[in-house]
């Protein structure tokens, strides 16, 4: 069971990255996602995407992401540039999460502290400055060693038929005849 907390975000600028933290979030295998301060208005497309292409997927908002990191049951994994080279702990944070559940904590801006000092794992994706999609994306690949790209989906309404050129979206029941 994987949690994925965005710690807000800059109005005006991130809008379509907490957006993406969600999508990513649901695509490569979390959950839930929580979304904290000003991120909190961004559930809309999450939700709509999760009701058109299938779940499960919760989407929640906290006014206290301090005292919901606190009080987690469970690891706590924060995404910094400044953590733990991934390829170092990822072995740790796998064997953390077959113990029970994972949260996974994104930031926009500045991090308070203790969150770094909660956090069970500080982890980088790199040491260099990127991205939280990015970070995000990777980290769940590394922690389902690549399992999430066969995720199954619960009743979704469109379903993509992959296929070598073109689009192709349909009915899953069209698909099942
Ligand atoms: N400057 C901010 C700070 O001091 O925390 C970070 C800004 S960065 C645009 C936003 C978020 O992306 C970070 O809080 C972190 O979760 C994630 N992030 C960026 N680079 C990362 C990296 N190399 N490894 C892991 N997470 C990263």
């Amino acid at each position: 069971d994987v949690t994925v907390l965005r710690l807000g975000h800059r109005p005006g600028r991130d809008e379509r990255m907490t957006t993406h933290v969600g999508l990513t979030a649901r695509a490569l295998g979390a959950d839930r996602v929580v979304m904290a301060g000003s991120a909190r208005d961004r559930t809309d497309t999450i939700v709509d995407i999760t009701e058109r292409f299938g779940g499960p997927m919760a989407v929640e908002t906290t006014e206290e992401p301090k005292g919901f990191i606190r009080n987690f049951e469970g690891t706590v994994v924060h995404l910094t540039m400044y953590g733990e080279p991934i390829q170092d702990v990822e072995a740790d944070v796998r064997e953390a999460h077959a113990e029970g559940p994972l949260l996974l904590v994104v930031g926009a801006e500045k991090v308070p502290f203790e969150v770094y000092e909660r956090a069970d794992f500080n982890v980088g994706v790199t040491n260099q400055p990127h991205s939280e999609v990015a970070s995000l994306a990777v980290f769940l690949d590394r922690l389902f060693e690549g399992r999430e790209l066969d995720r199954e989906w619960e009743d979704p309404d469109r379903v993509v038929v992959p296929m070598e050129t073109g689009k192709r979206v349909v009915d899953p029941d069209e698909r099942a005849e």
